[in-house]
């Protein structure tokens, strides 16, 4: 027996079979000759939304490009292959995806189908970015969805249930460079001056550390055409991006889980420690950073006007509980969109992540902290832990009905189903 976990390690399953197919008509096949299946990306969900004991199918082979047209940015790609493939390859035809997240090696039908995101007040999630789509249906059937077809809006944030996806369309834009601007400030100012700041970048993000006023801002702005990338020296990389975030990161975490006491000192630390720097570089090569340090993670989309109140509430909650967070909480923007299960769905966001480190029970925090977010009418993203389910759902998505519809219309018998999607769409 085949077994797969995912990044995290939250997440383990032994399924029957695990199916490499090469093309769309090798889906098909496998579609009709097995009666429970789940496509898988790169396993970056922190839910069990890609687990199951029945047939896994890894699209790992699906991973070219098909066809570039440096006109227009449309761009038709293999399901399966990963942002990493993707965005040196893109750039190399002088185009790029508007915005990314923080790492790259989800695959592009995987990244699509939670609703993954990055930050920017007028940019939206990568989903925004299909144009269209090819889906292998439960009876065999290959759809191509494209603006004009009555699934567009469901099957762009489809949560793997609706079908298997084969290949993507996707909309580039033309390669920019990015001014990188990141700056330690009290988080006190970047919750008063968070309209300006939000509003004043193409994109704002900030980390900010618990039990401390510490946070760090982070502004990247495209430059003006003719300007010169200025990356980061090699040494200055190696010592932010590996030995600060990553390889020191997991030692201070380890410290961390063996004194607790000594979280909130570390904090103030790790929140001083990491200096101002500015550097220009490719969009992919700004927005992407590795993670080496494993950690669990909950985000939820709030309405943007709910920030700072949001905020506030979790700062009270750290100051009285008796448990102390070690990692950073991470904050990002994004505009509304129109796509159904969208975390964005007709409304601007402000995104907060929360983090453990992956040998501390994150049960009790993460629990605290959807308490907060659900007040605020929060949604959470689909592939981030919470225990939220359909009733729930039902109340935050206006479409959340409709999609259940398609899904029942589409996939009858539930060959695409699997516990995560029965918890939160209802079986
Ligand atoms: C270190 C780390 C950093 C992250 N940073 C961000 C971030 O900055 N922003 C953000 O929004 N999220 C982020 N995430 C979350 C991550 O982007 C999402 O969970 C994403 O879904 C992972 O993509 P994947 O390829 O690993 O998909 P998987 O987790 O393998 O699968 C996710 C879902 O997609 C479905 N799926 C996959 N392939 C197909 C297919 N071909 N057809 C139909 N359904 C399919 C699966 O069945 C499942 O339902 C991060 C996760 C990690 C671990």
């Amino acid at each position: 027996m085949s077994s797969w976990s995912n990044w995290a390690g939250n997440v383990t399953t032994a399924p029957d079979l695990i199916a490499h197919p090469a093309s769309t008509d090798e889906v098909v096949a496998l579609v009709g000759a097995h009666p429970r299946l789940k496509a898988v990306g790169a396993g970056h969900s922190f839910t069990p939304i890609a687990a199951t004991d029945a047939t896994l199918l890894r699209l790992d082979r699906m991973n070219r490009i098909l066809h570039a047209d440096t006109t227009t940015g449309l761009v038709r790609v293999q399901a399966g292959i990963s942002l990493h493939e993707l965005n040196p390859r893109l750039a190399a035809l002088g185009l790029a995806l508007p915005n990314l997240g923080d790492v790259d090696p989800q695959s592009v039908a995987g990244a699509t189908s939670t609703g993954t995101h990055g930050t920017g007040a007028r940019l939206f999630g990568i989903a925004k970015a299909i144009a269209a789509l090819q889906l292998v249906t439960a009876d065999g059937e290959v759809l191509e969805i494209d603006a004009g077809h009555e699934l567009f809006d469901a099957a762009r944030v489809g949560l793997g249930a609706l079908g298997i996806v084969t290949e993507v369309t996707l909309q580039c834009v033309p390669a920019f460079l990015l001014n990188a601007r990141e700056e330690p400030m009290a988080l006190s100012a970047v919750l008063r001056e968070l309209d300006d700041l939000v509003d004043g970048n193409d994109h704002f993000e900030f980390y900010f550390f618990p039990h401390t006023d510490k946070a760090l801002t982070k502004r990247n702005n495209r430059v003006p055409e003719g300007t010169a990338p200025a990356p980061l020296p090699r040494w200055r990389h190696l010592l932010d991006d590996e030995l600060l975030s990553n390889t020191l990161y997991e030692q201070v975490q380890r410290l961390g889980t063996r004194r607790p006491a000594l979280i909130p000192r570390i904090n103030a630390l790790s929140g001083s420690l990491l200096g101002a720097r500015e550097y220009i570089d490719a969009s992919h090569e700004v927005f992407v950073s590795p993670r080496r340090v494993r950690f669990r993670e909950s985000e939820f989309a709030l309405p943007r006007a709910a920030a700072a109140e949001a905020i506030g509430e979790m700062q009270r909650w750290y100051a009285k509980a008796d448990e102390s967070i070690s990692f950073p909480v991470e904050v990002r923007f994004t505009a509304a969109d129109d796509i159904w299960l969208s975390t964005g769905h007709e409304r601007d966001n402000v995104y907060i992540a929360v983090h453990q480190f992956h040998r501390t029970d994150p049960t009790r925090y993460f629990a605290a902290m959807q308490d907060i977010f659900t007040a605020h009418e929060g949604r959470p993203h689909w592939g981030k832990m919470h225990t939220l389910g359909a009733d729930y759902f039902r109340t935050v998505y206006p479409r959340f009905d409709d999609f259940v519809a398609v899904r029942d219309r589409l996939d009858p018998e539930r060959k695409f189903t699997n516990a995560y999607l029965q918890q939160v769409l209802g079986s």
